[in-house]
Parts: C-alpha cells; structure tokens; sequence
C-alpha cells in the first residue's frame, strides 16, 4: 500500500481502509481466506507483464521460457497435492474453470444434472441466469427434510433424467460428500461424473475430506477458498483424452491470455498445502467449525443438518424474528463479516432469506482456536436475541478478540 500512496493517494486511502476493516473484523464468510505474504507478493509481481497464450512448451509469444518454469512447478505441485496425472492452472476463477469444462465435456443443449443453487449448489451449476443454465439443460437435485444429500433418491433421479454429466460440490453445504459414491451413480448410468470441490479443496489437500480426484471424471477448484491461495480456479483429472480437451477449453476456448502472476501464486500456495503444516490447518479449520457449531447450539441456535463436517454451517433462522438479511446486518455492525443464504425449505425472498453462512477458515488462519469459537458464538446467539441492549457489549468483545489476533503486521 505504501508504494500505491505515493503514486495514487486516492486509490491507496481506500486500499488501506479495507487493510483496516480486515484487522478489525472477525471473517467468518465460509469461502474467504488470508493468504500469506508469499503468495501475495507473487501476485504483486512482474509476471503481469507477460503475455504467454498456450501452455508451457507451446507458447503463442516469445519470452516464455520462465513463465514456462512458474506453470510448470504450479502443475506439477497442483498433481503430486491432489494425486492428479493432469491439472490445467489457468482458469481465471472457479466459474471460469467450470464453464472450461462443460465447454470441453458437453454440447449445447445436453443435459445436466447439478445441486440446487437454493439447497447449497453454486451458479454454474445451472442457475438459469449463468451461462451453464443458458447453455446446457440443467435439472437439480437438492437436500432432503434433514439438510443432507440423499444418495438413493439423487440415483432414482439420475436413472430417469439420464444425464450426460452429474455436478457434484457445493457453496453451502456444510457435511463430507461421499464423491465414491456419487461416481458409483454417475457411471452406472453413463454419465461423467465432475466434481467443484472450490469450498473444500484445503480440506482435501489436509486430508480432512475423501478426495474427488480418485473417483470423478474431473474435478474442477477456486484456490482461494480452504486451499487459501489467490483468487482462481485450476481443473484436474485423470484422464489424457479429457485432459488434451480441457486444455483447448481453457485457451482458446473461453480464455485468452493467462495470469501467470496469480498462477506463481498458486504455485507458492500448492507449495504451502503440500507442506506438513497445512495438514494441521486443515484439521483446525474442521475442529473450529466443530467448536462454533457446538457453542451456537448451546445457546439453542439451530443449525441446518444439526452440525457440520466440514469447515462452514448454516444457521437456520426459519422459526425467529431475525432474518439472514437482518442477522448479517448486526453481525456487520459489531464487526463479524458473513453472508446471508438460503436454507433448505426456505420459505423468505432470496434477498432476504432465513439463514446464515459461518466458515471457519479465516479465523483459523488469524490463529483463533476452539476457545475463541465459543466466544464468536456467543456473539452471534446475542445478535440473534439480544442485539439491541448489548450491541456495544458484543462489539467490545470482538475488538478485544481481533486485536489479540493481529493480521499482517
Ligand atoms: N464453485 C463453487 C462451489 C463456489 O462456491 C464458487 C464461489 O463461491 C465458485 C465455483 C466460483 O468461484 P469464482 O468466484 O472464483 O468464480
């Protein structure tokens, strides 16, 4: 920032006041990180200079040779991570990744069967205003009355909707998936099975959630999410044939020239997964989610599918007063960041909704444990019941919170 100030003061106020707002606040949106200042000075990098079309060996510029060397070490640590033969790490973002997919996979009109976006999926799973919804035929299937997959229903519907391709991998989803099982359906009825593993990629890589890559066709990721890298996607599988076919997906297919300053990013964050270390993070990010859960609910905060397996949980505010949109609103005013979202059997506006996103990612990497979830749940029981007369209250304690645990000094 100090670098910025001196060139663009205007730009560089607001750049340090978001640096503020991230020391201040307790980040709990589930799909957030910090990352670490490796990976973003690798972001901050010379390599945005470079334009390098192609893949590494097969370049459309000259000059490539150590772009060359960046991508490569960014694959080669993304497949010994994920146990992957191939990865392509261009993609710009998670949505980017997934419509290089469907673009290498499908066929305008095939038919598609991906998580409901109001039961936990993600837009490009086939929300009919993302282009995966424009583009491919996309049916949904959802959560049963206790908030999880049912895997005999999703077969009986995949038996009668005979897919060309199931999307398994959610944004709100907060139990283990059993992705062999899901490739047990897909394949018995000829379908590909891909999995968006973006939310629960570092818990993956930590060993923390069986692994897509051993049972899907493909497996698509954001790596800025529990994998805590920068802003991206990246797209594995095992398979040569789709392999050459995702890499002409990507470029030319829906992309041009790659960000070879955030693809040194990734590589410095696969080189930190893959370190020992980062099992132990992951592992926390899963025992904080399990503390928070735990404090909530002793407090008589329900949460959708009664816990949580992995590193988020939806509070489910059906039966109060306080809605998602409200509830977001007090959190943000006592310095708590998450984000509103629908809940299985949503009966509120899309805008408003009757639930709350809590991840734990963040907050484990800003090295709070168990005994701070029990805290932060208190905070958010009493701005569900108690806002009024103890806002101030709840805002001291998220300030004496926030500055026991300092973030990038
Ligand atoms: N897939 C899933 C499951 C996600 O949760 C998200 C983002 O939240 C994405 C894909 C899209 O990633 P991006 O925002 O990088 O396009």
């Amino acid at each position: 920032i100090g670098l910025v100030q001196a060139f663009d003061p205007e730009v560089a106020a607001a750049m340090s006041r978001e640096l503020t707002r991230q020391r201040q606040n307790i980040e709990l949106i589930a799909s957030e990180n910090i990352v670490s200042p490796a990976v973003m000075a690798a972001m901050g990098s010379v390599l945005t200079n470079k334009y390098a079309e192609g893949l590494p060996g097969k370049r459309y510029y000259g000059g490539c040779v150590y772009v060359d060397q960046v991508e490569n070490i960014a694959i080669e640590r993304a497949c010994r991570l994920f146990g992957a033969k191939y990865a392509n790490v261009q993609p710009h973002s998670g949505a980017q990744a997934n419509l290089a997919v469907y673009f290498a996979l499908l066929d305008v009109g095939d038919t598609v069967m991906g998580m409901d976006l109001s039961q936990g999926g993600h837009l490009t799973h086939g929300s009919p205003v993302n282009m995966s919804g424009k583009n491919y035929h996309f049916t949904s299937y959802g959560v049963n009355e206790n908030g999880v997959i049912d895997y005999v229903e999703l077969e009986k519907a995949v038996k009668k909707v005979r897919p060309k391709m199931l999307v398994a991998g959610a944004s709100a989803y907060p139990r283990a998936i059993d992705f062999e099982k899901l490739a047990e359906i897909a394949h018995g009825y000829g379908a590909y099975l891909m999995v968006d593993m973006a939310h629960i990629a570092g818990l993956v890589a930590g060993g923390c959630h069986q692994n897509p890559v051993l049972y899907a066709d493909v497996v698509t990721t954001t790596t800025h999410k529990t994998l805590r890298g920068p802003r991206g996607g990246l797209i594995l599988t095992n398979n040569a044939v789709l392999a050459k076919r995702i890499n002409s997906a990507v470029f030319p297919g829906t992309q041009g020239g790659p960000l070879e300053h955030v693809i040194a990013a990734k590589a410095v964050c696969f080189g930190e997964a893959l370190k020992p270390e980062f099992k132990e993070y992951a592992h926390k990010i899963v025992e904080n989610a399990q503390a928070l859960a735990a404090g909530l609910q002793a407090r008589g905060v329900k949460l959708v599918s009664g816990g949580t397996d992995n590193h988020l949980m939806l509070v489910d505010l059906r039966e109060e007063e306080c809605t998602g949109k409200e509830l977001e609103a007090r959190l943000d005013a006592v310095h708590i960041t998450a984000n509103k979202n629908t809940v299985p059997g949503e009966t509120r506006s899309p805008f408003v909704t009757s639930g709350v996103r809590l991840g734990t990612p963040a907050v484990t990497t800003r090295g709070m444990g168990p005994a701070e979830m029990k805290i932060i749940a208190d905070c958010i029981a009493d701005c569900i019941w108690h806002f009024d007369e103890k806002k101030d209250e709840i805002a001291a304690r998220v300030l004496a919170l926030t500055q026991q645990f300092p973030l990038y000094e």
